[in-house]
């Protein structure tokens, strides 16, 4: 079974044909929460991109033959910090943020990873390997600290395609004086007396936030493994870390084979309302907009550009599910001609895919009941329209805000009552505007407005 899909591979720095280890047992690892505060936007994208990939191998190379594998890191040094500045313990703040977590997936319609394991359930396995790279010699004990000692392993910044000098003056490295080189990273370290720890061959302490992923990715996904997937800002140091500690351990010199990375996602400040564009953790903006509008605004950029978040973007992909939902019915989801799936398999290119969504949407509303379930189809495999449209019409019905054009016509009509000097009616359109959500406010003979 040979398919047709390429991936621009981080490690190589060039696009590579995908083949599998085996085409039965496809594993990827996409590098999960830290679990101290509420996911942002930013945060959203690589949950939003991943279950696209993962959406896409399910269809390519069967339901059952994908294991997708995303963490939960439930202890870090931010978990202590975050948990003593909101004064909540750390069981309360990590449950808290993890079920808000579980929330904002399913509202971004990301199916459930197979497998979603918790580093704190995990520290085991984290103690067996740290043992392990001590007794291959590329890690040492100080004090109570175990460091990787990143010199012992000749592949580190491959990739990210720096040396360790362009590695030290691009970064910010943990400065300690416990460290032999500044490039060192830790594996274990004590913990103070309040703070959550587990008895260790070093002492009572805790693990380093990159040694999860190298231990949990082995545990379910096995030494060597298909697609790692993250943050740009993950590929140094943490998916640099993972790859040496991961080596160092099995002494071997494979891990993931192809490494993706998408873009940061930038905010458009100044034209910002307050209404939607403040909103940056997924949570409140659960409350403002539909989760399929934030999902398709997610992929309206290829995934390795940046994404700019603004109002417009919001707009206009809410603008495009209100026509495409015209279309929507209940449907049995039926495979894909090639030529539609083929933006997929050429690097996850979604706004070409989204584009091909359009024409097909536009042969759906002309066209047969074949062409409306080839557009339903098409339109489901990247999880959108899946929602029952009765629940689109409400979430509308009950969010909708005024057209401008109206408002601006309120606001012209009440300015000449004003001039006439009829009052009363100017009253009565200020009040009608503030029913619909709106309020105006007289400035130096202008009218401003904006939604309440
Ligand atoms: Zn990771």
């Amino acid at each position: 079974m040979i398919k047709n899909l390429n991936f621009f591979n981080t490690l190589s720095n060039k696009r590579e044909k995908f083949t599998p280890i085996n085409n039965n047992k496809i594993g990827m690892y996409v590098c999960g929460p830290t679990v101290y505060d509420f996911p942002h936007i930013g945060n959203a994208r690589p949950l939003v991109v991943f279950d696209v990939l993962f959406r896409l191998l399910r269809n390519l190379y069967g339901k059952n033959k994908v294991t997708y594998v995303r963490n939960i890191t439930d202890i870090d040094d931010k978990i202590i910090e975050a948990s003593q500045k909101k004064q909540k313990n750390i069981k309360e703040l990590t449950e808290t943020i993890t079920k808000s977590f579980h929330e904002d997936c399913n509202y971004l319609n990301c199916l459930n990873p197979t497998y979603e394991p918790k580093a704190t359930e995990h520290i085991k396995e984290m103690i067996n390997m740290v043992s392990n790279l001590l007794k291959n010699n590329h890690a040492y004990e100080n004090e109570r600290h175990v460091y990787f000692s990143v010199s012992s392993f000749k592949n580190y910044g491959k990739l990210s395609n720096k040396n360790s000098e362009q590695l030290v003056a691009g970064s910010r490295v943990e400065i300690s004086k416990y460290k032999k080189d500044p490039l060192d990273f830790v594996l274990w370290k004590p913990s103070e007396e309040n703070d959550p720890g587990w008895d260790s061959p070093w002492g009572r302490g805790r693990p380093g936030w990159h040694l999860e992923c190298s231990v949990m990715s082995e545990k379910f996904l096995g030494k060597q493994f298909d697609i790692h997937g993250g943050g740009l800002d993950l590929i140094f140091p943490h998916h640099e870390n993972e790859i040496a500690q991961s080596c160092s351990s099995n002494k071997n010199d494979k891990f993931a084979n192809y490494w993706l990375h998408n873009g940061f996602v930038t905010f458009d400040k100044e034209k910002m309302s307050k209404s939607i564009g403040n909103i940056v953790t997924i949570n409140k903006l659960r409350q403002n907009v539909n989760g399929q509008v934030v999902r398709l605004a997610l992929l309206s950029s290829h995934y390795k550009q940046p994404l700019d978040w603004n109002e417009k973007l919001i707009k206009e992909s809410q603008n495009t599910l209100d026509k495409w939902y015209s279309q929507f019915e209940k449907i049995k989801s039926e495979e894909l001609k090639d030529d539609i799936l083929k933006p997929l398999q050429e690097d996850l290119n979604t706004p070409e895919y989204i584009t091909k969504l359009h024409s097909l949407y536009e042969k759906s509303s002309k066209g047969s009941k074949s062409s409306k379930i080839e557009f339903l189809s098409a339109c489901q495999l990247i999880g959108l329209l899946q929602e029952d449209k009765q629940s689109w019409e409400n979430f509308k019905k009950s969010k909708i805000k005024v057209d401008e054009n109206f408002i601006n016509q309120k606001i012209q009509d009440r300015n000449e009552a004003r001039k006439k000097a009829n009052y009363k009616l100017a009253d009565t359109l200020r009040k009608e505007l503030e029913d619909n959500g709106v309020i105006i406010e007289d400035k130096q003979n202008k009218t401003t407005w904006k939604y309440k």
